[in-house]
């Protein structure tokens, strides 16, 4: 962990309130995990607000962020050359058992973000299924979806870069406008007898239905497949010394900044969850 003033390479709003931001930082280019995540000064605000790292390149990180409050909306008009504080890499990511080989990723709206890491990562050694559940389809990650020629659209997605080769995309839009309508959860089932491991990243209610799932599995002796996901409270320091984000596990309380925030979904007690 280290903290660092580093340059903003560039700034793009990709999708609608969502803006992906390449950031010089060398240093955590070369050692972050998928699922760790970095937190950033944002202008005047004492505590500093935490982003999972969503791609890596040999020098730079990049952040997809979508602006919740004042401090997302800060760090989404930053320019070129600026210089930001950042701290990290930070947490406990996503891990893969040796055996496992199929791995399917459910996200829910802005979760892609650490996600597509995991992806970078692994894609050259597992089979991956990605399922993006988005309410329109303006929301879905743009890098997977066909390009519709020189549009200005075509431009901003030129800094994403592509879904690894050979990731199986499943988009589902609650309204339907892309792929199936519905929830992300809606079609897991589909995918379960194949996947080795499920990650995901996503809002509460998305690890709610993912949990009544597995007890209805696990009540009907079916195969239960092992899942990550990366949980999002309200975060102090970022570092395990102010215990802002203690949650309550069935293993006793954890702090989501240093134990996390990838946790096993079974161990998580998801009605205690507050952000
Ligand atoms: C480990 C971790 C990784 C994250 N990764 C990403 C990411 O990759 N991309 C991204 O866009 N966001 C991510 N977030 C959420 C992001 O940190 C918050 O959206 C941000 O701190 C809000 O700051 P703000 O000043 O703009 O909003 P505030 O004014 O502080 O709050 C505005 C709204 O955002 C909500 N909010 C505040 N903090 C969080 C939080 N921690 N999680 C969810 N909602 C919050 C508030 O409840 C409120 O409704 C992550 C959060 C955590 C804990």
């Amino acid at each position: 962990m280290k903290q660092t003033l580093c340059s903003v390479a560039s700034n793009v709003e990709v999708m609608p309130g969502i803006h992906l931001m390449w950031i010089e930082a060398p240093n955590i280019a070369c050692s972050v995990l998928p699922g760790q995540f970095i937190t950033v000064r944002c202008g005047d605000f004492t505590l500093r607000r935490p982003f999972s790292v969503h791609q890596v390149s040999s020098r730079e990180i990049a952040l997809l962020l979508t602006v919740a409050g004042k401090g997302t909306l800060w760090l989404s008009q930053r320019q070129t050359s600026e210089r930001i504080d950042i701290l990290g890499p930070l947490g406990k990511g996503f891990s893969i058992e040796p055996e496992s080989r199929n791995l399917l990723l459910v996200a829910g709206g802005i979760g892609i973000a650490p996600l597509v890491l995991l992806m970078q990562y692994a894609s050259s050694q597992h089979q991956i299924t990605l399922i993006h559940g988005a309410s329109t389809a303006a929301q879905l990650y743009p890098s997977a979806m066909p390009k519709t020629g020189p549009s200005s659209a075509g431009k901003k997605r030129s800094k994403l870069s592509p879904l690894p080769k050979g990731v199986q995309f499943i988009p589902v839009t609650e309204d339907g406008s892309m792929g199936k309508k519905g929830m992300a959860t809606d079609i897991l089932p589909d995918f379960l007898d194949w996947a080795d491991q499920v990650y995901a990243c996503g809002p509460v209610d998305m690890y709610k239905a993912m949990a009544e799932m597995s007890l209805r599995a696990k009540r009907s002796n079916l195969k239960l497949t092992k899942c990550q996901v990366s949980l999002e409270v309200r975060m102090g320091c970022g570092f395990g010394a102010c215990y802002g984000c203690t949650i309550n596990t069935k293993k006793g309380l954890k702090q989501l900044c240093h134990d996390g925030p990838v946790f096993e979904l079974d161990d998580i007690i998801l009605q205690e969850v507050r952000i």
